[in-house]
């Protein structure tokens, strides 16, 4: 069986208790936010908030109507974060579920950019014993509740909803739910269950009174997104910058050479800290 999550939108108060039930459950602590013109606190989904209630604003027959939506990771069928991911930071467990092993990135941030949904975020670990950068790189993102969901229980977000706008169980008997809603209450809902087909399909799935553009979601193919083309980077972002050409061109291959240098030393220097983290036995000579 895949695990899945059906989101009626019809049904969201915006109450955030979701948002909060994440980030109780997970030990994420709150975090400072900043106003831009919204009521979505905060404005992104962060390392720390896996969880967030975006606000819309929709002019539905001539009124202004208020349109709340959850976001997180979507958990996609064919999830782009692990087919790039160069460490197999990310597992896609046997109920569909991807899981990660954060503390094993190694900061690439090759994952953030082919996700389709903007979902992983680096948490920037102060570390004064690692050359150079003196930070480590712990990915974080949405793990559907796996502890919770391999003890029986229902995730954290969607035991908090006080109004069912959430609903867990079977991927497949979600959508025979969604498509019940549907011919129940026609013209309450468009007519697209977000999620169902969306890069192959993900196991959070969507009902929206308004179309999912108005709301801000991607539009995005059926097909699983295509990394055969995407060269992955086994560096850190900064130090890629440094790559990049300036001038004087000497000055440009001596920083990018020296970056090259601190990147593999960082990596090296990484690596054999998460050995030793993980009492890792490394052979005498
Ligand atoms: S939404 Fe992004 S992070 Fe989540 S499974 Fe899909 S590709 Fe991976
Ligand atoms: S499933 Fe768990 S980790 Fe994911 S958003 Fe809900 S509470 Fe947070
Ligand atoms: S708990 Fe339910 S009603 Fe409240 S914001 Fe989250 S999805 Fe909406």
């Amino acid at each position: 069986m895949s695990v899945g999550a059906l989101i009626d939108l019809t049904r969201c108060i915006g109450c955030r208790s979701c948002q909060v039930a994440c980030k109780s459950w997970n030990d994420n602590p709150g975090e400072h936010t900043s106003f831009w013109g919204t009521y979505d606190n905060p404005p992104t989904l962060t390392p720390t908030t896996w969880s967030l209630i975006k606000f819309a604003e929709v002019e539905v027959k001539g009124a202004v109507r208020l349109v709340m939506s959850k976001i997180q990771c979507m958990h996609c069928l064919n999830p782009a974060c692990i087919a790039v991911c160069p460490e197999q930071v990310y597992q896609k467990e046997e109920n569909g579920i991807v899981t990660l092993e954060g503390d094993k990135c190694i900061g690439c941030q090759n994952c953030m950019k082919v996700c389709p949904f903007s979902v992983p975020h680096i948490n920037w670990v102060d570390n004064p014993d690692l050359a150079f950068v003196n930070v480590e790189p712990q990915m974080t993102k949405c793990i559907f509740c796996f502890d919770r969901v391999s003890n029986g229980m229902e995730p954290a977000c969607i035991k908090a909803c006080p109004t069912d706008a959430l609903v867990f169980g079977d991927r497949d008997e979600l959508l025979v739910e969604a498509r019940r809603r549907m011919a129940k209450f026609p013209g309450k809902y468009v007519d697209h269950i977000y999620g169902e087909k969306e890069v192959g399909g993900t196991a959070w799935m969507y009902l929206s009174p308004v179309p999912f553009e108005a709301l801000g979601f991607a539009s995005l193919p059926n097909e699983p997104i295509d990394v055969s083309q995407y060269k992955p980077s086994y560096l850190y972002p900064g130090i890629e910058k440094e790559r990049e050409p300036v001038s004087p061109v000497n000055i440009g291959v001596t920083s990018g050479l020296l970056g090259l240098l601190a990147g593999a030393a960082s990596i090296i220097a990484l690596r054999q800290l998460r050995m030793k983290k993980t009492d890792v036995e490394v052979p005498e000579e």
